[in-house]
């Protein structure tokens, strides 16, 4: 069984392939030498995952999946949500992002953050979407190196260090990605076995 995973992130691409079982075929968009940039536009998670499902199934037909991620804030009415990658400006960096969060957060008390992924998987003609949920607190400053984007200032409920002190090994166990990656694995296991 063969499927598309919508990404070129080649760590998103091992972190899957690590979860979902072995029997299936995952290949990337370099894989199928597709080499567009998908845009984004639309306001939800669940929106940009399926506008990404929808292109590959549309133009290369495959069955495919395709994620996509946000951090929401529940002092900021959930921002920066779908808009995480590019929260202070379209150079998208992961510097000037946490540096905007911390600055907005000044005084506030209420740290409670999740961040939340949503897979869209488009199988046989059907279009299903799996979501996974990580909650916690943003901090006061950065703490740690590993990771990427808002793992430095994000500690998940239960755990006393941040995302980026407890190294990927770990994260990647308890990360809302592998949550929904696990969820469309079961899925696709109930489906095929
Ligand atoms: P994407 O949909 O996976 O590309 O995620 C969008 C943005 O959310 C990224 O550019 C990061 O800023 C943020 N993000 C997603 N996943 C994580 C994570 O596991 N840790 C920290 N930040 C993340």
């Amino acid at each position: 069984m063969t499927l598309v995973f919508a990404t070129n992130n080649l760590h998103k691409l091992e972190e899957v392939r690590k979860i979902v079982r072995k029997d299936f075929h995952i290949l990337s968009l370099s894989d199928i030498h597709c080499q567009e940039e998908i845009s984004e536009t639309a306001n939800t998670l669940e929106g940009n995952a399926l506008i990404k499902a929808r292109y590959i199934k549309e133009h290369y037909g495959y069955d495919c999946f395709a994620d996509d991620t946000g951090l929401e804030v529940e002092a900021l009415n959930n921002a920066p949500g779908v808009y995480s990658a590019r929260y202070a400006g379209e150079e998208r960096s992961a510097e000037a992002n946490m540096k905007k969060l911390l600055a907005e957060l000044k005084d506030e008390k209420n740290r409670n953050a999740r961040f939340r992924t949503v897979i869209a998987l488009i199988l046989n003609g059907k279009e299903l979407l799996f979501e996974g949920i990580v909650k916690g607190k943003i901090t006061e400053e950065k703490k740690g190196t590993s990771g990427f984007g808002y793992d430095p200032i994000f500690v998940p409920e239960g755990y006393t260090v941040t995302f980026a002190e407890m190294g990927n090994d770990i994260k990647n166990t308890i990360s809302h990605r592998a949550e929904a990656v696990k969820k469309l694995d079961e899925y696709l296991t109930g489906k095929f076995l």
